[in-house]
Parts: C-alpha cells; sequence; structure tokens
C-alpha cells in the first residue's frame, strides 16, 4: 500500500513524503481509512508500529481548512507522560509543514504562562497529559465545546500510572457528539470497560 492510496490530501502527501515516509504501516494503512470516514477507532498496538502518525495524519486532514476559536481547542490527544506528548506535537510539526494547523502541548513542568497564551491564540490540537489539562481547565482557560475529535494513547499506561479518573473527568467535559479514538498496547478487561464506555460502534484494529 502507498500514503497516496489512503484519502488524505496533497498538501499533507507533501509533508509525508518530506519525512521520508513511503509506505504507511499496517495500523496507518488499516486505520487512517476509518478514521478519516468519521469512525470510532479502537487501536491495539505497541509503540513503534507508526501508531501516532495513524491517528495524527487523519486528524490533521480532518482539521485542515478551518481555525480554532480563542480557548477552544479542536481537538485534544491525551498522552500518560510529557515524553510521549512531546513527541506526538513532533509528529505536527513534521508532516504538518504545509498545513495551517495550530498545536499546543500542556504538560506540566512547563510554563503555565506559555500554555494560557498558547490557548488564547486558538488551538487546532491540543496535546495534553490529563493533570495539567485539568489545571488549566479548572483556571477557566479551556472551553471543550468545539473538541469533537478526542484520542486517548497508551491507555494501558494511564490505567498503571493512575490517571484513569482524571481521564473520565475529561471525557464528560467533552461534547457527546465527538469522534474517539482509542490505542492501548493491551486490551485487559479493565481497559476494555474503559474503551466501551468511550467509544462508539468502534473499528477494531489488532496489530
Ligand atoms: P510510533 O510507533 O508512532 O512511535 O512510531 C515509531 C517510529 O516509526 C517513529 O520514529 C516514526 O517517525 C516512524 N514511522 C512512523 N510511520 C512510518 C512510516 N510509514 N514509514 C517510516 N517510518 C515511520
Amino acid at each position: 500500500p502507498l500514503f497516496t492510496d489512503l484519502g488524505l490530501g496533497e498538501k499533507l502527501l507533501q509533508g509525508i513524503h518530506e519525512a521520508g515516509y513511503v509506505h504507511p504501516t499496517p495500523i496507518q494503512h488499516q486505520a487512517i481509512p476509518y478514521v478519516l470516514m468519521g469512525r470510532d477507532v479502537l487501536g491495539c498496538a505497541q509503540t513503534g508500529t507508526g501508531k501516532t502518525a495513524s491517528f495524527t495524519l487523519p486528524m490533521m486532514e480532518i482539521l485542515a481548512g478551518s481555525r480554532a476559536k480563542a480557548r477552544m481547542p479542536r481537538s485534544l490527544i491525551l498522552e500518560p507522560t510529557r515524553e510521549l506528548a512531546l513527541q506526538v506535537a513532533e509528529n505536527f510539526v513534521k508532516y504538518g509543514k504545509h498545513l495551517n494547523l495550530n498545536h499546543a502541548l500542556l504538560i506540566g513542568g512547563e510554563s503555565m504562562d506559555e500554555q494560557k497564551a498558547a490557548l488564547e491564540s486558538g488551538v487546532d490540537v491540543l496535546i495534553a497529559t490529563p493533570g495539567r489539562l485539568l489545571d488549566l481547565f479548572d483556571r477557566g482557560r479551556i472551553l471543550l465545546a468545539d473538541c469533537k475529535i478526542l484520542v486517548i494513547d497508551e491507555a494501558d499506561r494511564m490505567l498503571d500510572m493512575g490517571f484513569i479518573p482524571d481521564v473520565e473527568r475529561i471525557v464528560s467535559l467533552l461534547p457527546q457528539m465527538r469522534q474517539t479514538l482509542f490505542f492501548s498496547a493491551t486490551m485487559a478487561p479493565e481497559i476494555r470497560k474503559l474503551a466501551d464506555a468511550f467509544l462508539s460502534n468502534p473499528k477494531q484494529i489488532t496489530v
């Protein structure tokens, strides 16, 4: 399979080409068309499989062409650690050179003033760890009414780190009409239960 067969637009394909990618990995090949269709996805995949691009690329395609309002992010990617959040943000820089999309990182250990300023300027893709997101939400800096795409990445690590109550609260703050993408390396019963609660008729993909 080729990236050009997945339904992604020219500007994004140019960014992918410049990143040096020719062939989509199995999770990319399987997930991207469904995400573009608007389907929920339940992905069982480890790091190293190309999982990150399987959600960042179609999200960028969906979001390209319109812009976020101040304090109203249009999508949210939840990551369990700051390192993972930073890696996801690098994806947006790498693939998005020819798109006009804003992303912001809300992670601990970084200046909150800069994060507040980023939110104020309008964010298409918010990449966050749960604690910092809720902190800024509770300070009135984030409105989630426009946030129609949610990614929960590394759900099994969220569980191990005790973040599930925070994740549940965040999901309860989002619009009910939304697209949700849920990834985990394992599908233990507890993870499966969460997926059932957060997803609606998901396309299940295992690599
Ligand atoms: P991930 O599983 O998302 O952490 O990605 C693992 C590594 O594979 C990262 O360094 C990516 O930049 C790289 N990668 C992802 N997709 C592709 C692809 N289609 N072709 C080549 N490298 C890729």
